[in-house]
């Protein structure tokens, strides 16, 4: 028999997905999510379900309101013309069905107060879908870089740099610590940060590697990949643990349940 408590036990997690083709005799195109994801998800009491690209927005307002939280997972760039960038050449994997997607998607989590966690591409499509800027390519235009591309070289938990943490942040309650090491595997970064967020945690070269929206329940980005880290640091863990709290705060009450 179905308990119908269960179902307000584990919130409902949407992640992104990402485009790829498929490695079969006869390639087809296929939506992809990386399995530390879903893993992180599982692992801190949420039900993590795939939100598909491609979708109208009146699709995927339907989604989202389904949907007790969000995931913004990493991935390819944005493309500049969705902050006023000019540096073309700088960028690659540009998929603007999947920036219109989730620029869309960041933009009603707002609105909404749908508790969302926004990790790497998501960080910056969070800042973006807010009216900040990135960096198109650290290394080349950003003054005094550190090494902050370590993508394919290294196992994906290698902890490459540190992050320093504001202390009245909600990251700084999450992680318990005013610094900490993280896996970094990105080429891009915030350049102005969007008005409505505040700066949480920056890297030893002052890149801001943490945002946070305060008036929002649940509104979290870092450009590190906590999912590859979950192993190395359970602190790492309670980044997810804080998406689906909050997602469990704000998970809607079932029909059957309201009298
Ligand atoms: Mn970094």
């Amino acid at each position: 028999m179905m308990n119908t408590h269960d179902l307000t036990t584990k919130p409902l997690i949407g992640c992104m997905a990402y485009r790829k083709t498929s490695a079969q005799t006869y390639p087809a195109p296929v939506f992809g999510l990386t399995t530390s994801y879903v893993e992180a998800i599982a692992e801190a009491g949420g039900a993590p379900v795939m939100i598909p690209l491609g979708l109208d927005e009146p699709a995927l307002r339907v989604i989202l309101t389904r949907l007790d939280g969000l995931l913004l997972t990493g991935g390819g760039d944005i493309d500049p013309a969705e902050y006023g960038g000019d540096r073309a050449e700088l960028v690659h994997d540009i998929d603007p069905d999947r920036d219109r997607v989730e620029l869309f998607l960041a933009r009603e989590a707002m609105v909404r107060h749908k508790p969302f966690l926004a990790i790497c591409r998501g960080h910056q499509i969070l800042n973006v879908a807010l009216g900040g800027t990135l960096y198109e390519d650290l290394m080349t235009i950003m003054p005094r870089a550190i090494k902050h591309d370590f993508f394919g070289e290294l196992p994906r938990n290698y902890q490459a740099h540190e992050v320093t943490i504001r202390p009245e942040s909600k990251l700084a309650a999450i992680i318990g610590r005013s610094a900490v090491a993280v896996n970094s595997l990105h080429h891009q970064g915030i350049r102005d940060l969007a008005p409505d967020l505040v700066a949480t945690a920056f890297a030893p070269d002052g890149l801001i590697e943490g945002v946070e929206a305060p008036a929002h329940p649940f509104a979290v980005g870092v450009q590190w990949h906590p999912e590859n880290l979950i192993h190395d640091n359970p602190s790492m863990l309670d980044l997810f643990r804080g998406l689906v709290g909050a997602a469990l705060a704000n998970q809607a009450p079932e029909p059957s349940l309201i009298s």
